[in-house]
């Protein structure tokens, strides 16, 4: 895979120790900001580089480090490292292979953000992940890279990691903060914005984990640097996690705008579909997206023209379908997912996702009939735009867009009792 800037030496042996990544030049980039730059001038080189959020929204991270609420509260950086959206499993990656990049992103953020307490709060699953961080952070502060006087600046940061409990909902920022302050991972009504009261009502930027990584980069050489990759609007690189029915999974980081049907096909990243079978269907940006179709594979994967498509590029995490999958089975398995992580603090998405799960099981094995269809479209509504946090709207994407473009293979699932493809098909037939 092109090593371009988040990956940028990834694969070098040892690259995860302190020495090795200072051998390739890490932590120059904190070196310079700290010789070099004011913090508002770290802000304004990634305002200019168009670095945008990483996690799957695409916020401007610069604009959003410039809300922060200019009091007389301690500030808090929190890196958001609760990765778990199906099909997503870039930040994992970055943890395990290259932690020090991100300890040096955090320290580079924190310092352009005034911050002097900095969390990277990570899923509980990643217990290589977090191992690694806890040890990147141990060497960073031995070396005086975290602490008082870093590099001998007036610039002292601490940073703490912080290992989550295995709930999806706590990767919602707002949940992510309830939980760090040590209370059940509800999310937070928004505004206020966590930039203006956040963490123990201190102003607080939450980044992605990618998102952060790639600070480093920017600072050691330039906005403009940054923004050459990619888009007008979509600048820089992204890593997309390839993953599904095609023969070469895993993450690729590419510049942002590669056709969709160019990272499936192309020798260099997916090396094309399972069995040399055709695509029926993709997934574009993790389970919270929706399903672009066959026909739209020559969409560019940057954010405007995913949303010209239909869809999100959402958190990177690309899921390939081929022509024996059996949509609704697929969709089924999602929206398990999204029943068993509800946090059940909202009506419409605690009753919702179960009753979505329990229509579409019966449409599943046999048992559905033909009005399940719209009723499934019908509690999507009465879940989209009337739950407290994402996570409600997440659950209804798969559905609504599976269902405008696989129809009939809901009705068949009616007409026939069984899947028309797929192993429920054959478990049939045979
Ligand atoms: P959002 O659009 O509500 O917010 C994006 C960010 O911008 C937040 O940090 C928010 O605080 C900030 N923001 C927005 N408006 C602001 C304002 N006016 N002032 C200050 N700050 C402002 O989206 P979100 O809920 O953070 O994220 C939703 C996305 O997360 C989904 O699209 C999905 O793709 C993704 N997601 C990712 C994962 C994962 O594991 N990476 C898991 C679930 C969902
Ligand atoms: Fe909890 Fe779902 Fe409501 Fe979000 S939408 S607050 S996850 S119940």
């Amino acid at each position: 895979m092109p090593e371009l800037v988040v990956t940028k030496d990834i694969n070098v042996p040892g690259i995860d120790s302190l020495d090795v990544y200072r051998q390739h030049g890490g932590y120059e980039a904190l070196a310079k900001a700290l010789r070099e730059h004011q913090p508002d001038d770290i802000v304004e080189i990634v305002k200019q580089s168009g670095l945008r959020g990483r996690g799957g929204a695409g916020f401007p991270a610069g604009m959003k480090w410039s809300f922060l609420a200019k009091n007389d509260k301690p500030r808090y950086l929190c890196c958001n490292s609760d990765e778990s959206e199906p099909g997503t499993f870039k930040d994992r990656m970055l943890m395990e292979k290259i932690p020090h990049r991100l300890v040096e992103g955090v320290l580079i953020t924190s310092y352009a953000c005034r911050v002097k307490t900095a969390f990277i709060y990570i899923r509980g699953e990643l217990a290589l992940a977090a191992q690694q961080v806890e040890k990147a952070v141990k060497e960073a502060y031995d070396a005086g890279l975290i602490g008082q006087n870093i590099l001998g600046s007036d610039f002292s940061c601490d940073v703490i990691v912080h290992r989550g409990a295995g709930a999806y909902i706590c990767g919602e920022e707002s949940a992510l903060m309830e939980s760090l302050e040590g209370r059940r991972g509800y999310p937070r009504l928004k505004p206020p914005f966590p930039a203006v009261i956040g963490l123990y009502g201190g102003p607080t930027v939450i980044n992605n984990c990618e998102t952060l990584v790639t600070v480093p980069a920017i600072v050691l050489n330039g906005g403009e640097w940054y923004a050459s990759y990619g888009t007008e609007k979509s600048k820089g690189t992204r890593i997309y996690g390839l993953s599904g029915h095609v023969k070469k999974p895993g993450n690729y980081e590419l510049p942002l705008g590669i056709p969709l049907r160019e990272l499936i096909y192309d020798e260099k990243y997916g090396g094309g579909v399972l069995g040399d079978r055709q695509v029926k269907a993709v997934i574009p940006g993790g389970s919270s997206t929706f399903l672009l179709s066959a026909d739209q594979l020559d969409t560019p994967m940057d954010y405007e023209s995913v949303a010209a498509a239909g869809s999100m590029l959402g958190s990177g995490g690309v899921i390939v379908m081929h022509d024996d999958t059996c949509i609704v089975g697929a969709v089924l398995r999602a929206n398990e997912f999204y029943r068993d992580e509800s946090c059940g603090k909202c009506t419409p998405c605690r009753e919702g996702t179960y009753w979505l799960v329990e229509i579409l099981e019966r449409l599943e094995h046999g048992h559905g009939k033909q009005k399940d269809i719209d009723l499934l479209l019908d509690v999507c509504d009465n879940i989209s735009g009337k739950s407290f946090c994402p996570l409600g709207d997440a659950a209804t994407s798969l559905i609504k867009s599976s269902i405008r473009l696989f129809r009939d293979e809901y009705e068949y699932h009616v007409t026939h009792g069984h899947c028309q493809v797929g192993p429920g098909a054959k478990v049939h037939a045979g």
